[in-house]
């Protein structure tokens, strides 16, 4: 009876993003902001970049962000060129944002109102795993968006990949891609599986996830905060729009 009159206290403390707005601690390290430097100072801060996600160039340095993996070092190295933002909406697709999230709409449109997330570690450190269970934890309850789990592929809309790809787990990432029904939808989860990050040129390595697979949404991140993987599965399944490539 005591957990009944506490859970009616506290009320519900579910997130509601992303049908509600939501935000990060101000402290958070989410995207990285390119400011309008002269040349000497962007090129400071992208020789701090030890995953090569910046470029000096024109008014403002380029930024990849699949390559970054929030370190803060080229604000700290630079802080003229760049910042960087609690933002946490990272996620970006291949091409214009706008008409993605129309395929991505007309993709699903046979899935239904729920959809299942097949999960392989390709060769991650376990971070984004981590992360990735949040996601179901009683606060951000992705099962209230009608997202779930499942532990095969044959009953999967979406592959979610973690991890740079190593050859190691090629053909079983692929088998895996392969025993989903159609329509089905990849998305890379981390900046290790975006880009290969500073794994990319181990002997090991195959390299990112869209060397072996055509990805539909890139979810940047080391790793991503669980709101960022939520905001990331809303645009796959073209509730939101993203970022173009950068
Ligand atoms: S935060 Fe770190 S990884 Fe990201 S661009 Fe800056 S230096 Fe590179």
């Amino acid at each position: 009876m005591s957990w009944i009159g506490y859970s009616l206290r506290r009320g519900i403390l579910s997130t509601r993003y992303p049908l509600r707005a939501d935000s990060m601690a101000p402290a958070y390290r989410g995207a990285v902001e390119s400011l309008p430097a002269n040349v000497e100072a962007q090129a400071l801060g992208a020789g701090a970049c030890l995953s090569s996600a910046l470029t000096a160039a024109g008014a403002r340095a380029r930024v990849d962000r699949k390559r970054c993996f929030q370190c803060g070092e080229c604000a700290r190295r630079s802080p003229e060129a760049f910042g960087m933002r609690n933002e946490f909406e990272l996620a970006e697709v291949a091409g214009n944002p706008d008409e993605v999230r129309s395929l991505l709409r007309e993709r699903v449109r046979g899935l239904g109102r729920s959809v299942h997330l097949r999960h392989v570690d390709a060769g991650s450190d376990g971070s984004e795993e981590q992360e990735l269970q949040a996601i179901f934890n009683p606060f951000y309850d992705a099962n209230r968006l009608g997202i779930f789990l499942t532990a095969t592929p044959r009953h999967a809309d979406v592959l979610v990949v973690t991890g740079v790809v190593t050859r190691a787990m090629a053909q079983p990432l692929l088998a895996a891609h392969e025993a989903m029904p159609q329509p089905k939808l990849v998305v890379a989860l981390g900046t290790s599986a975006c880009s290969g990050g500073i794994f990319s040129r181990s002997i090991a390595v195959l390299g990112p996830v869209s060397d072996v697979l055509p990805v539909d949404v890139f979810i940047p991140g080391t790793p991503p905060s669980p709101l960022t993987i939520l905001h990331g599965l809303w645009v796959a399944l073209g509730y939101a729009a993203a970022r173009g490539r950068s």
